[in-house]
């Protein structure tokens, strides 16, 4: 069973709907009810009623030979070809046999979505001509994690983190901001991946009818843009020498920059966008047309410099410490509990595929 969002099969002539913004990279998901039961997926084995969607999105069912056509009579149409894939039986073997076929029809750089548990199946993986393995993370606290996701946060980031030992610079993670983590520890798994030369891709938590979590609520949108822009200050280097510090409830409550600085850092980056593998921007995975962007799929040409002025507006409500100064950096009086300098470590090397 194949299953494509329904943007996917839009762009691909199967489907016609109305779309605000068209994917730029096709959604695929295979497998069957998943193994596994975290508490906020749409695919767990308890959730109830149908499983066809994951986050907001609905996932129709498409026959594959009709799929292969249509991505061979629709070349250009994409720039990726991203593969979720529950854990279910058999669903290995469907992956590489698929992989194959639509990499083959259509030329794209695929990423797969798979908890790869060998080395032979990432190495399988890869000659089937995947560009990048994603495993997803998800939940960025230690204490959460048994219950939430099942296993330990441990195991998981070092799974992530061999994976990218032996694989560099083709490793994804996923984490989803707003089940119950403080920004701190969200952070620190950002840096911590980040270190590990593993892309991070930020989700915003949607609860899902049929989940344990279906009652639960998005996160702040304050604190998924100050996550967001450490993503920023981690990919594009431009400002060396930030820190993050934070306050005694955990929030960051400073990047060691001054406002100009956060402000022309946004102005040159508009920081708000989707973030994950190359051409990945998810349109409204996780956002409700004319409400809450979390990720912007593309650039909101007339809304960008609003977005930072509120973000910024929003900042200085909340008590965020801004450094003083032209330059910020070693004039501010950071006061948060901890800070991490990691500007200037040599392992961050710059990132352009990562945006
Ligand atoms: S970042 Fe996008 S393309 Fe990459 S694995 Fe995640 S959903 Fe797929």
């Amino acid at each position: 069973m194949v299953r494509a969002s329904i943007g996917t099969l839009t762009v691909l002539g199967l489907r016609d709907i109305r779309m605000d913004a068209a994917p730029t990279t096709a959604y695929l998901m295979i497998g069957g009810r998943c193994s596994s039961d975290c508490a906020y997926c749409g695919q767990g084995r308890s959730v109830a009623g149908d499983h066809s969607r994951l986050s907001r999105i609905s996932w129709p069912e498409v026959d594959e030979d009709q799929l292969i056509a249509a991505f061979v009579a629709h070349p250009g149409a994409f720039q990726r070809v991203c593969f979720q894939a529950t854990a279910s039986r058999g669903v290995f073997r469907q992956l590489l046999s698929l992989v194959q076929r639509i990499h083959q029809a259509s030329g794209l750089p695929v990423s797969v979505s798979y908890r790869v548990t060998r080395d032979e199946e990432a190495e399988q993986l890869l000659d089937a001509g995947v560009e990048r393995i994603g495993v997803a993370i998800d939940c960025c606290s230690e204490q959460l994690y048994p219950t939430i996701r099942g296993g330990t946060l441990a195991d998981a980031k070092s799974l992530v983190k061999s994976l990218s030992e032996k694989y560099p610079g083709r490793v994804t993670t996923h984490l989803i901001i707003g089940l119950g983590e403080d920004e701190m520890e969200a952070s620190e798994l950002m840096l911590d991946m980040r270190h590990a030369g593993v892309l991070v891709s930020l989700f915003a938590f949607t609860p899902v009818q049929g989940t344990q979590m279906e009652h639960g609520s998005p996160p702040p949108l304050l604190a998924y843009r100050k996550l967001q822009f450490l993503l920023g200050l981690l990919d594009w280097e431009d400002e060396e020498h930030f820190c993050v510090a934070y306050d005694a409830k955990n929030g960051i409550h400073s990047f060691g920059l001054n406002e100009a600085q956060m402000r022309s850092f946004l102005n040159r980056h508009f920081l708000f966008v989707t973030h994950g593998c190359p051409g990945c921007n998810r349109p409204f995975y996780t956002e409700v047309p004319g409400g809450t962007m979390f990720n912007f799929p593309n650039i909101p040409a007339e809304t960008a410099q609003g977005e930072i002025d509120q973000f910024i507006q929003d900042l200085k409500t909340d008590g965020f410490e801004f450094a003083e100064g032209q330059n910020g950096e070693g004039e501010g009086s950071l006061t948060g509990d901890m800070l991490d300098y990691v500007g200037d470590e040599e392992s961050l090397s710059p990132r352009p595929d990562s945006r």
